[in-house]
């Protein structure tokens, strides 16, 4: 029988949460269903109730449902706990049996720069923004050991706050805060924008010199084109990467946690970026 599964958020129109979870049972021979399933701000524990009561098993979550999430579990993994936040919930068949949480962001962002052959061992790491992204994946950066990682942000308060939490799992890396008008003047092997500033094709005021032709440029942003983000670095000789891998990476460690199958994520990295392309020209 078809499992029910979900991604829950508000807005949740634009989610390719389901394409790439139907991708992954297709290629595995699994039986699901995927729904995307809106939720207004303070329904959120209500939709989940209903959806469990229809037979639901898993479910995503997206903006701005991370927190409750996490706080509706019984049991959190160690990296949902870090981050305080969950975007997969899993479901026991039972009514009375526990909810598990975990988070899979920063796991997702770590395997897609590894899929692009990116090692992050004493490497410099600038990461731009602190809030519910750079949260999730500050702890899974750490444990790969880089030198340094800086991160700046428009509230400076923000950016200190989250070195202090971490600074415990930091060991020998440097990690450390800044305003976002004031990051050093010096070259990162690796600038991560965590801000959704590209979504508004706004760029983060960078110096020229935090990017070299060794420097990859991820955005967790995506879309049809290179975002202003990308294109800063790639002008001025940058690797540019985009977020869509760290989205089809989460969705594989999610998929892994309710199935305990692992896909393989390229052909649907392909598949996504072709979807994404189409629609774009459709809408252009
Ligand atoms: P939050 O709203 O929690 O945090 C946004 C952060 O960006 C804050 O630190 C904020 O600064 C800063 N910021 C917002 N706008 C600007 C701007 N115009 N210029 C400079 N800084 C800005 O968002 P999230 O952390 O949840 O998400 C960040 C981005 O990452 C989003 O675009 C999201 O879609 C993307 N993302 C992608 C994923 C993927 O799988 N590809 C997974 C998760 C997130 P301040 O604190 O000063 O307000």
């Amino acid at each position: 029988m078809s499992q029910l599964f979900a991604v829950i958020g508000n807005p949740i129109e634009h989610s390719r949460s389901p394409m790439i979870h139907q991708s992954f049972a297709r290629q595995l021979g699994i039986d699901l269903t995927y729904e995307k399933i809106w939720a207004a701000i303070d329904g959120f524990e209500e939709v989940v109730h209903a959806f469990r009561e229809r037979g639901g098993r898993g479910m995503n979550v997206t903006v701005p449902f991370k927190l409750e999430a996490f706080d509706l579990a019984d049991r959190r993994s160690p990296r949902a706990e870090r981050a305080l936040a969950a975007n997969t919930l899993v479901f026991p068949a039972a009514p009375d049996e526990p909810v598990y949480a975990d988070n899979t962001d920063g796991i997702g962002l770590v395997n897609d720069l590894s899929f692009h052959g990116v090692t992050l061992a004493d490497k410099r790491i600038l990461v731009l923004g602190a809030g519910g992204a750079t949260r999730g994946v500050l702890a899974p950066l750490l444990e790969q050991a880089p030198q340094e990682i800086l991160v700046a942000n428009r509230n400076p308060e923000r950016a200190y706050g989250l070195v202090d939490e971490f600074s415990d799992a930091a060991g020998a890396c440097r990690l450390s805060g800044c305003p976002i008008e004031g990051i050093e003047e010096s070259l990162f092997d690796l600038i991560i924008n965590a801000t959704p500033a590209s979504l508004t094709a706004q760029l983060p005021p960078l110096p020229e010199t935090v990017v070299g032709a060794s420097t990859v440029a991820y955005d967790m942003a995506y879309g049809a084109e290179p975002t202003v983000f990308m294109q800063w670095a790639e002008a001025r000789g940058g690797q540019p990467l985009d977020g869509l891998g760290m989205l089809v990476e989460q969705a594989a460690e999610s998929f892994y946690l309710w199935h305990g199958q692992r896909p393989d994520t390229a052909p649907v990295r392909e598949a996504l970026r072709q979807s994404i392309r189409k629609k774009a020209d459709q809408e252009g």
